[in-house]
């Protein structure tokens, strides 16, 4: 094992010690690496959530204040371990057969320990560009603090470049994914006795008609798939996932909601369905409950909107990984990542770590240490490049 394996698995072991379920703080982990990036001379900032119990973590080496850097992003956040049978602690990492076990191992502590390792071997080759640390909370929930992240650097008039999203992809290059957009629709009616039905607004019968909106969408949606689209389906796809709603046989329903997500190829796709559902409801279903019953209401929480990653024509990030890793060829994932939120800033986008994405999630995850020493290949490359 090479020294810097050696160490980049020391500082895995510690941040596996670091249980950061989502649902828990993650600020003892996001102090870790603050001090270790500090102490690689990165100017580091932290910016906490509202609670206060967790944080967002943005470093940067090189020049100050400077557009178009690179960024090295992860999550900190796992998922939990709860009803998973675990061979050994999730939380404490160990080894066996080459290979790292533990909670986070290969989503996706593994790039965060790589990236950190390697800072100040970094630190001291960067040139003109800057290069950037931004580890997150709260993407396995809904990519919440990679949103606020974007918004901070937004405020700050900083605009990086190039943002490599360190998910498993077994070190290959992905330069596309479908955004992840989950929502709960409500809809609000009028109780009364089945035996007269027009005297009350019936929830489950005007959810049923949003139902059968959507099912138009997801046939039209079919059709604006984009010409040469890689994915699968090319298309943007909508999905019920879950109906409920009313009491009994001969009870006018009074409340019902729609579970419902979307999974869109381009934003525009989004925009369409949003636009049209609004008109629908608007203009078709409110006004025939409100009828019967001004208090009728429709209304749709929004449980995630994460952005898709669009494959584009020109992409810088792409070809700096194709430099660095020797591939000449990328791919699309099925898997939602922060990425797509990065593009919003005008950043061209990657994903490509070390580990598989078969193994995220489960018990006994793990990420080989082949793939750890491939990562820091790529990320000595980096080094390379940034001094040239
Ligand atoms: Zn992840």
């Amino acid at each position: 094992m090479t020294a810097l394996l050696d160490d980049t698995c020391t500082l895995l072991g510690e941040l596996i010690g670091f249980p950061t379920i989502s649902s828990d703080s993650n600020l003892e982990m996001i102090a870790h690496l603050a001090g270790r990036l500090e102490h690689a001379g990165a100017r580091v900032d932290i910016h906490h959530d509202k609670t206060g119990k967790k944080a967002n973590l943005f470093a940067t080496i090189g020049p100050e204040d400077v557009d178009g850097g690179i960024v090295l992003s992860g999550h900190t956040d796992v998922v939990p371990v709860s009803e998973q049978v675990w061979a050994s602690d999730p939380f404490e990492m160990v080894q066996r057969d080459e290979r790292l076990y533990g909670r986070g191992t290969c989503d996706m502590k593994g790039f965060i320990a790589a990236a950190v390792t390697m800072a100040p071997m970094l630190a001291k080759r960067v040139g003109a560009r800057p290069l950037h640390f931004a580890f997150t909370y709260d993407e396995e929930t809904g990519c919440f603090g990679a949103q606020a992240l974007v918004q901070t650097l937004k405020a700050q008039g900083l605009r990086p470049g190039v943002a490599i999203i360190g998910e498993p992809t077994d070190m290959r290059i992905i330069e596309g994914h479908k955004g992840c957009y989950e929502y709960s629709t409500h809809f609000s009616g009028l109780a009364g006795h089945g035996s007269d039905p027009d005297r009350g607004v019936n929830a489950v019968e005007y959810a049923a008609r949003y139902v059968m909106r959507l099912l138009e969408l997801k046939d039209q949606l079919r059709t604006r798939a984009p010409k040469d689209s890689r994915f699968k389906p090319p298309w943007t796809t909508i999905s019920t996932g879950a109906m409920n709603g009313g009491v009994a046989h001969n009870v006018i329903a009074s409340a019902a909601r729609v579970d419902w997500d979307m999974r869109p190829v381009q934003a525009s796709d989004a925009r369409f369905a949003k636009d049209d559902l609004r008109d629908y409801c608007q203009n078709t279903l409110l006004p025939m409950m409100r009828a019967v019953h001004p208090g009728a209401d429709i209304t749709t929480e929004v449980l995630a909107e994460v952005e898709g990653l669009e494959p584009a024509d020109e992409n810088e990030a792409r070809e700096i990984m194709m430099e660095l890793t020797g591939h000449n060829e990328t791919d699309l994932v099925a898997f939602g990542t922060e990425a797509g939120i990065f593009t919003e800033l005008g950043m061209s986008a990657v994903v490509c770590a070390p580990g598989s994405i078969e193994q995220a999630h489960k018990a006994d995850e793990y990420v080989s240490l082949a793939q750890m020493q491939q990562c820091l290949d790529m990320l000595g490359r980096l080094g390379d490049k940034l001094g040239a």
